[in-house]
């Protein structure tokens, strides 16, 4: 297990495609194997050393095979470096610093970080928990506001934080996260309520009434007056995320924020773990089937 949080250390661990293929295999067969089409556990020799062949069905497994590395254009040792760099700095890194930095094309570190994306998605078994405040906001489009209602060329985001005592005991954010909704009704908002808020947390929203009809099945709050004073941490998380996306990325379509929301919630709420986050990633990236690049939007290159 790699564990580490600067490019020495990983370099170190890193040199060749080899160290790579064997750090994939430590973590999809150190465990015992199991045949991908057949789910058999008795294996022969590959035909390379990072290859295992079934006893029973004879399918001959790669190790990146069924996993988010296969066919990865830009060379395992690339897409670890890929995968380091994004986790462990702060604010993560442009497709463009990528291509500069690993020596590859904008386009090449753009679509494997849209993947790496596609890992960072919250797993949604780890719900917030205890105090819990909730509120929307807009990102992107022009400053002029659209009249009325509609947003526009905006996204409309709804975000869920936890509020927590640190070991200084002062009030901080615990972990959050944040979904792309096409409005604030109630239907809408409550998808986060589903995948992220425990039923027992004690939520906290603004007095909209889109919260009303969730009180129902959630132990909700609403707090009416100025909640620019209440919601203090959640406004400068959101300003934060805001921040992130103008610096990094410059912009960001409303198709792939989402993505972005969780690329920065997937870090954020690992922050304390820093060490082990390229760990987990990987982890994750063996976890997922692979996604051909037409499923990526690859019309929309964001950097
Ligand atoms: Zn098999």
């Amino acid at each position: 297990m790699f564990i580490g949080i600067g490019i020495i250390d990983f370099r170190k661990q890193f040199k060749t495609e080899e160290d790579c293929l064997k750090y994939l295999v430590d973590i999809k067969w150190g465990n015992g194997y199991k045949c991908i089409k057949c789910g058999h556990n008795e294996y022969y020799k590959g035909r390379q050393w990072f290859y295992r062949r079934c006893r029973l069905c004879m399918y001959d497994e790669s190790v990146t095979a069924g996993t988010l590395f296969h066919k990865c254009k830009l060379g395992l040792l690339r897409a670890f470096e890929m995968a380091f760099r994004i986790c462990v700095r702060k604010k993560g890194m442009s497709t463009c610093e990528l291509g500069k930095e690993l020596g590859c094309q904008q386009k090449s570190a753009w679509l494997f970080k849209a993947k790496l994306q596609e890992a960072m998605k919250s797993s949604e078994q780890h719900q917030l928990q205890g105090k819990v405040e909730i509120d929307e906001f807009m990102v992107g489009g022009f400053e002029q506001q659209a009249p009325g209602r509609t947003h526009g060329e905006k996204s409309l985001v709804v975000l869920a934080v936890e509020r927590v005592i640190d070991k200084k005991g002062n009030e901080n954010l615990g972990r959050a996260y944040a979904r792309v909704i096409d409005d604030a009704s109630a239907e809408s908002l409550k998808t986060i309520f589903e995948k992220h808020i425990a039923k027992e947390a004690e939520a906290k929203t603004d007095g909209w009434r889109g919260y009303i009809p969730l009180k129902k099945e959630w132990n909700i709050n609403q707090e009416l007056s100025n909640k620019g004073e209440r919601f203090k941490l959640l406004h400068t998380h959101v300003m934060n995320i805001k921040g992130w996306l103008r610096g990094i990325h410059h912009k960001c379509s409303s198709k792939r924020l989402q993505n972005y929301l969780n690329e920065y919630h997937f870090r954020f709420n690992r922050r304390g773990f820093m060490d082990t986050i390229l760990h987990n990633l990987i982890g994750k990236s063996m976890n997922m089937q692979p996604i051909p690049y037409t499923k990526l939007k690859v019309c929309e290159l964001n950097t």
